[in-house]
């Protein structure tokens, strides 16, 4: 175990820093005598279709918030320095990496989540790294990583970060339009309801909360309830009083992708 004098406490980022993630440096804080902040716009966790190219890329904001934070250092390497040419080896993480979620609608993602985030632990060498539960079954596949392939780095959650209306903070948020940003809170309010529902012992919960998405305007991918540490179905999973409940839910408004979860 690493003493306190030597302890590091990573934060993986793709940039386009928001309040959100300084949250995170802010925790990262209290787990590392130094805390690294990496950015690095991963090509290998976004499919073809995806937002790769537009996604923004504001580097010298993103430095100057660091600074002013008090982050010790930034690795923000090239894509060629990570997957410089020949690069054929990754990272495959089943369990929580494979329940039906972001991995029905993104089947990659995951693969390339685990490969730079192991990728990143071999670097910078952290004794803990902080991840957010907006994310949250990103967090999940990671933590089974870490507990399956012995990774000496301590995985600590972060609370999802919100504007005053429930909207999560995430970068891509700049991508909505006004009309958009207005209903964009639908998301989080339905899954507060949809909380309160399941916690009531409504069964109509769950329908009810999806039609309100899609009469919102989104183009709903899923809303589901899930056992919060294997993210299997609640009732077939012995684990479920163990860890809980979670609501998960991932739409799009236009061509922006939201994700959002909560704990029942
Ligand atoms: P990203 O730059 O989107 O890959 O996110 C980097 C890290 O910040 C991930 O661990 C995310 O889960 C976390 N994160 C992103 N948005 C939020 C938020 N609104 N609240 C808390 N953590 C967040």
């Amino acid at each position: 175990m690493a003493t306190w004098g030597e302890s590091v406490a990573l934060v993986p980022t793709m940039g386009a820093l928001h309040a959100g993630h300084m949250a995170l440096m802010d925790l990262a804080r209290q787990h590392g005598r130094r805390v690294i902040a990496s950015i690095f716009v991963n090509p290998a966790q976004f499919a073809a279709h995806e937002d790769l190219s537009k996604y923004p890329r504001p580097f010298s904001a993103d430095v100057a918030k660091l600074e002013a934070a008090g982050v010790d250092g930034l690795f923000a390497p090239e894509p060629a320095t990570m997957y410089p040419p020949g690069f054929c080896s990754g990272v495959q993480v089943a369990g929580p990496a494979n329940v039906g979620l972001e991995d029905r609608f993104r089947p990659t993602h995951f693969y390339g989540v685990t490969t730079v985030v192991a990728k990143l632990f071999h670097q910078v060498q952290p004794t803990a790294a902080v991840f957010g539960e907006k994310d949250f079954q990103q967090l999940a596949v990671l933590r089974q990583m870490v507990d399956d392939l012995d990774f000496p780095v301590k995985i600590v959650n972060a609370p999802t970060y919100r504007e005053a209306d429930g909207l999560a903070l995430s970068s891509r948020n700049v991508f909505l339009t006004p009309d958009q940003r207005a209903i964009a809170p639908v998301l989080h309010q339905t899954l507060q309801d949809c909380a309160k529902a399941v916690r009531a012992g409504e069964t109509q919960g769950l329908a009810r909360g999806r039609s309100r998405i899609e009469e919102a305007g989104f183009l709903l991918d899923y809303l589901e309830l899930r056992d919060s540490r294997t993210l299997g179905e609640p009732g077939q999973d012995a684990t479920r009083e163990a860890g809980g409940l979670r609501l998960l839910v991932a739409a799009k408004l236009g061509t922006t992708r939201l994700i959002d979860n909560v704990a029942v």
